[in-house]
């Protein structure tokens, strides 16, 4: 699933080739997506000029001059820029071609993506509104991590992966992060230290960050937006290396299972 460096990776990617560009239409092949895609949508983007690329969690947010467009990549999606003429493949879905003769097209086998438009102020429309701060944020901090957890008895590597409390620590970040800050993800979020949480807020963000410099990870058949797979997983410390040792004490990698998610954690270097 394209997580939150992933979906970073491809906003970076077709940065360059979008911003500046008058989008020439709009072509939906496929409206069936996650929410089936607005029959007016292609009428009110085409002839305007993209003026941004941004990202909000895991939605990439292309401004226009006249509104906004939301696009999710959902559990399977891709965006890519390609030559206007390359031919279509199966789960090519639509074509926002611009003046530059290149086209960004996505592709989503599952069809879990998703493409909204709004004319509003899009941290306003009701998928974003209500998202918890971004790791990047500078609301995201110890202070913030020790007022959600103190009530809270559910394991702190659930509490990071709950969206509705941060935004965009997927499983492999929550694994990594929780090693990097040398706490047992099955502990109670309350009951982690403010120096726990001062650890694991850097650690949240470091981990991501090294994820989008290196181009999103190359778990399975993840692509970047440009074509080139990441090297993030030979950087991995914990997550799908069970059985084999830690990288720092040697000690062999737990792997256990917490809300139908695979965990992975190092009994040595972790408490
Ligand atoms: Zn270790």
């Amino acid at each position: 699933m394209p997580e939150l460096p992933e979906v970073e990776t491809t906003r970076r990617g077709i940065e360059p080739h979008a911003v500046g560009r008058r989008i020439v239409a709009l072509n939906i092949h496929e409206p069936r997506l996650r929410w089936p895609v607005q029959d007016d949508l292609p009428a009110r983007v085409a002839g305007h000029r993209i003026l941004h690329a941004k990202r909000r969690a895991k939605y990439l947010l292309i401004e226009l001059e006249t509104g906004t467009l939301l696009l999710h990549l959902g559990m399977s999606g891709s965006l890519r820029v390609l030559p206007a003429s390359t031919p279509r493949l199966t789960h090519d879905h639509f074509d926002l071609l611009l003046d530059s003769g290149n086209t960004l097209r996505f592709n989503d086998p599952r069809r879990f993506g998703s493409l909204h438009y709004t004319d509003q102020d899009p941290s306003d429309h009701p998928l974003l509104a209500k998202l918890a701060p971004e790791p990047f944020d500078d609301a995201f901090n110890a202070d913030y991590l020790w007022k959600i957890t103190r009530r809270r008895k559910v394991a702190i590597k659930q509490l990071l992966m709950n969206s509705r409390l941060v935004v965009g620590v997927g499983n492999i970040y929550a694994n990594e992060a929780l090693f990097r800050a040398k706490v047992r993800p099955r502990r109670q979020a309350r009951s982690l230290t403010r120096s726990e949480l001062t650890k694991l807020t850097r650690a949240v963000r470091s981990i991501l960050a090294m994820a989008i410099k290196v181009g999103g990870t190359t778990l399975r058949d993840y692509v970047g937006a440009d074509g080139n797979p990441g090297y993030f997983k030979q950087k991995l410390y914990v997550y799908e290396r069970a059985g084999e040792r830690c990288r720092i004490c040697r000690t062999p990698i737990r792997q256990l299972t917490q809300g139908q998610r695979s965990t992975y954690y190092c009994p040595t270097c972790q408490k």
